[in-house]
């Protein structure tokens, strides 16, 4: 499922591709895509709109539009859900398969693919109310996170994956974070001493900008079906992608040896996501 580093990269990679484009002709192939819009009205508030910037907050990507044919000048934001993806590919070439909604600009197509079909396309700017901080700007300090962490009893691993705590950490990078930080995923949030909520913050920072600097390095095919070890959600690498020894610390490692300590990385289940740590470099 993509995080916020997934997100970041696929922005940056549609940003010079998309700003100053318009969007010409609108075609919703699964309505689910655009809901609760109908294709239609979906479509008519889009067509004619240009694009003037294209960033992110939290796991959405955001597309501000200039002249939009039906209604004011607004935001489009995408959301990936599990499987989603975004590319631009030149217009009357065959599309993938699972497209969900392509978006004509004369010479080329911007289209959204959504296997799965949990992510979306909406006006909806209330989706972004309520989210949590942006780990990785300068405002995002110790105090910050230990106040958005307060003194909740809940696993600190489920606490800074909810997006109304902290903004765009999922399972992934929670583990990783966590591990970097030297915390075992069950502990209570509140348990914290300032140390480690000192740590935490360095390690979420430190495994998000590592995550974007990688996949910003690959060479991506953003149009493609997805990678074949499945954790390059935002694109296809065009070159042997590093595996998930490399990528990851603990993540989906279970019986793998810490890459600390050698000791064997343990599985365990939190709020229903598998959880994956070292006993020994966290407690
Ligand atoms: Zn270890």
């Amino acid at each position: 499922m993509p995080e916020l580093p997934e997100v970041e990269i696929l922005v940056r990679h549609l940003r010079p591709l998309l700003v100053g484009k318009q969007v010409r002709e609108v075609t919703v192939l699964r309505p689910k895509a655009v809901r609760p819009l109908s294709a239609p009205v979906f479509a008519e508030q889009l067509e004619g709109a240009e694009i003037a910037g294209v960033g992110r907050r939290a796991k959405y990507l955001c597309f501000e539009l200039i002249g939009s044919r039906g209604s004011k000048p607004g935001r489009l934001l995408g959301h990936l859900g599990m499987t989603g993806r975004m590319s631009v590919q030149a217009a009357g070439e065959p599309y993938a398969r699972h497209v969900s909604v392509v978006m004509g600009m004369g010479a080329e197509d911007w289209v959204f693919v959504d296997p799965r079909q949990f992510g979306g396309l909406t006006f909806d700017e209330q989706r972004l109310e309520g989210l949590g901080p942006e780990p990785l700007e300068d405002a995002f300090t110790e105090a910050v996170l230990r106040e958005r962490l307060g003194s909740s009893q809940q696993a600190v691993k489920v606490r800074i994956m909810d997006q109304q705590v902290l903004a765009g950490l999922g399972n992934i990078y929670a583990s990783e974070a966590l591990h970097w930080a030297g915390i075992a995923p069950h502990r209570p949030t509140g348990s914290l001493k300032s140390v480690e909520i000192a740590r935490l913050r360095e390690g979420i920072r430190r495994v998000l900008e590592t995550a974007i600097r990688t996949g910003a390095s690959l060479a991506l095919d953003f149009a493609g079906s997805g990678g074949g070890d499945g954790l390059f959600y935002y694109g296809r690498a065009t070159e042997a992608p590093a595996s998930a020894e490399e990528r990851f610390r603990v993540y989906d490692r279970a019986g793998q040896p810490c890459g600390t300590c050698q000791e064997p990385i343990e599985r365990s289940v939190l709020a229903g996501r598998s959880t994956y740590f070292c006993r020994r470099c966290q407690r």
